[in-house]
């Protein structure tokens, strides 16, 4: 039997990668899997990856997902390399720390444009202003084709095995969310950037576009921008957890604020101005149910003896899902490392 195997990965442009993909006709007499996926490669030097005069860069499949949009098809997260087989400079996921028992939700919000506008704009100007639109019904409020592409996104998302858990119209006209939980850094991330690929795959034949700008309207007119709030726990912060840890890793993540930004995304100066739902980009604030905070503590974490898991509100809808996923989890193990010093210390 012959699959459609689509190959994606990240291209070298700065500062947040596109996607890109191409497909590979390949037999098998079963359904394939991860191990049976052929290396390949791709024109480096048209994706800001390589030089004209030495364009080769492979791709490393290390993900596999069924297409529901395709007969046969498996969409392939694949990582670049070199062709001496290293990590190529842009391969972010490679360099990351990964742990599988740390877990990430992310809420992905977009806006959908058509004709360099968001959907249900008029041609003119502005619509009515914020206040309905947030979890809206009815056509005023959210058009006609956005509901159609956002079923048919959680539906893909399901039949790739990706654990979507949930979508809703955001706060301004033409602008959504959807949220993807995930297993360990590498996997949490893969699947957010295969939900964004059908997001924009399938956004093509609506004749409308994904625009993940952290804040496509500007920062000078009153319109929502788009988050990409980050939800996260180990299995340390599942189980023991308490008071004295959490105030620790509080203070390691303060201490790497401007560590953690630097992988939050590009232009999020624009939105973390302190005025609306996050803390200002220079300051590092958190508090239970605090949605005006950098990291908002869940009530059923302190209801629980500070365990379960934290919100990072601060990366932004265009960030490379590996890098947040790696920097959180950099910055936790420091204080691994650090109790382990002061344990051995005190032994
Ligand atoms: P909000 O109230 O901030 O809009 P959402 O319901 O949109 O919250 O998203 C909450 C996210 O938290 C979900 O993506 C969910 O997967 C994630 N989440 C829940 N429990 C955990 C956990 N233990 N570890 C990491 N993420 C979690
Ligand atoms: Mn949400
Ligand atoms: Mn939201
Ligand atoms: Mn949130």
């Amino acid at each position: 039997m012959k699959y459609k195997l689509e190959y994606i990965w990240l291209d070298g442009y700065e500062p947040v990668p596109n996607l890109r993909s191409k497909t590979k006709i390949v037999d098998f007499d079963a359904e394939p899997t991860l191990d049976q996926l052929p290396l390949w490669n791709f024109d480096g030097s048209s994706t800001r990856q390589a030089a004209g005069s030495n364009s080769d860069c492979f791709l490393q499949p290390v993900a596999l997902f069924p297409d529901a949009g395709r007969n046969h098809g498996y969409l392939v997260m694949c990582e670049v390399l070199l062709p001496d087989g290293t990590p190529h400079p842009s391969n972010s996921r490679a360099a990351i720390p990964d742990d599988p028992d740390a877990w990430f939700g992310f809420e992905q919000e977009y806006f959908l444009y058509k004709d360099g506008a968001p959907l249900g704009f008029p041609k003119e100007g502005f619509p009515a202003p914020q206040g309905e639109y947030y979890t809206g019904v009815g056509y005023k409020n959210v058009g006609d084709v956005a509901r159609e592409i956002v079923d048919e996104h959680i539906d893909l998302c399901i039949g790739a095995g990706i654990m979507i858990e949930g979508i809703n119209a955001e706060v301004a006209k033409g602008q959504w969310e959807f949220q993807i939980f995930g297993k360990g850094a590498r996997r949490a991330a893969d699947e957010l950037w295969i939900a964004r690929y059908l997001m924009l795959r399938l956004c093509e034949r609506h004749g409308v576009d994904v625009n993940f700008h952290p804040k496509p309207l500007g920062a000078d007119v009153d319109w929502n921008g788009s988050g990409l709030h980050t939800n996260f726990s180990t299995k340390h912060m599942r189980e023991a957890g308490g008071e004295e840890y959490f105030a620790a890793l509080m203070t390691a993540f303060a201490d790497a604020r401007d560590e953690h930004i630097a992988c939050y995304g590009p232009d999020n100066d624009l939105r973390l101005t302190g005025l609306h739902e996050t803390a200002a980009i220079h300051e590092f604030t958190y508090g239970i149910a605090d949605r005006g905070a950098s990291v908002r503590i869940p009530h059923s974490f302190v209801k629980s003896g500070h365990r379960g898991y934290l919100e990072d509100r601060r990366p932004n809808s265009m960030a490379d899902p590996y890098r947040i996923t790696g920097r959180i989890l950099q910055t936790i193990e420091t204080i691994t490392a650090q109790a382990l010093i002061e344990d051995a210390f005190a032994a």
